[in-house]
């Protein structure tokens, strides 16, 4: 299977202390891939390193066969941020804007033809948001703001979408509704990335997962992951390490209370 992102030996630190170490990883074009972590543990880091947004201190990170320096991510790559981090809500732009906003990279001048305006309508129409189109982005229920970041990367004809904790703070049904998008348009062939404490959303919809707490903890199934209970050490053919010196990742807490924790 073609490769989407490769990273090789890929260190980042804000600081002296690297927020992620020595990553290695490879991620197929189409796949559905999770990236689970206790809190700080570099997701988002690693996230805005195939994004480009960060340079590695050390590594290489490749993006469609491509070295990341070369590499235009803001035509191929949608990016959906957490809601709390997201500035702009307020300001004053209608959900077709935010939308076309994905033509810029392709468009210079922002001197849109036909072909712009029907991939943003288009775009619009499949994420469900059509009617929504003159409405501010302010105006908009979580849910519903997150269908148009992904419509703008629809409209861009983005390869990937990269997705940090996409529906904290969403309502339950606005969340399924969310994921089963997210579902569709991985099955039409978009490699999605997606950041998610919820491991039971990660297992029902990510055809593989890394675990990561500074370093790759384990890759593999998230149904393996969960089964081992976070001892993924102790798998007879694992050679993974445990996130924490009791051998346990952490997360049977989560396992337990989903869907609502
Ligand atoms: P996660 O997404 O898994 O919660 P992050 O990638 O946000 O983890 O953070 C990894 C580490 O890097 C944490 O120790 C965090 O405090 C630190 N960090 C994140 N962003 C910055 C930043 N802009 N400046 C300095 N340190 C940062």
């Amino acid at each position: 299977m073609a490769t989407a992102i490769e990273l090789e030996g890929v260190t980042f630190g804000y600081t002296d202390t690297p927020a992620v170490e020595d990553i290695s990883l490879t991620i197929d074009k189409g796949e559905f891939f999770g990236l689970v972590g206790p809190n700080g543990s570099g997701k988002t880091t690693l996230l805005k390193l195939i994004l480009g947004v960060h340079d590695p201190d050390a590594g290489d990170i490749t993006v469609f066969g491509e070295p990341i320096e070369a590499f235009n991510a803001g035509s191929r790559i949608g990016y959906v941020p957490q809601q709390s981090s997201r500035k702009g809500d307020t300001m004053p732009v209608t959900v077709r804007e935010v939308v076309a906003m994905g033509r810029f990279p392709h468009s210079p001048f922002t001197r849109f033809d036909e072909t712009d305006v029907v991939l943003i309508e288009d775009a619009m129409e499949t994420v469900g948001i059509s009617e929504l189109s003159d409405r501010r982005i302010s105006r908009l229920s979580g849910g519903q703001k997150q269908r148009v970041f992904i419509a703008r990367a629809l409209a861009s004809n983005a390869d990937l979408l990269a997705l940090d904790e996409p529906t904290v703070g969403i309502d339950a049904a606005s969340r399924d509704e969310f994921f089963t998008l997210l579902s569709e348009l991985n099955r039409d062939g978009i490699t999605t990335i997606l950041i998610e404490h919820d491991l039971n959303t990660v297992a029902t919809y990510a055809d593989r997962i890394a675990c990561i707490n500074r370093s790759v903890h384990y890759v593999g199934s998230a149904a393996d992951f969960i089964a081992s209970d976070g001892h993924v050490d102790r798998r007879p053919d694992s050679d993974v390490r445990p996130l924490y010196a009791d051998g346990t990742a952490g997360y049977t807490d989560t396992v337990q209370n989903s869907p609502d924790t």
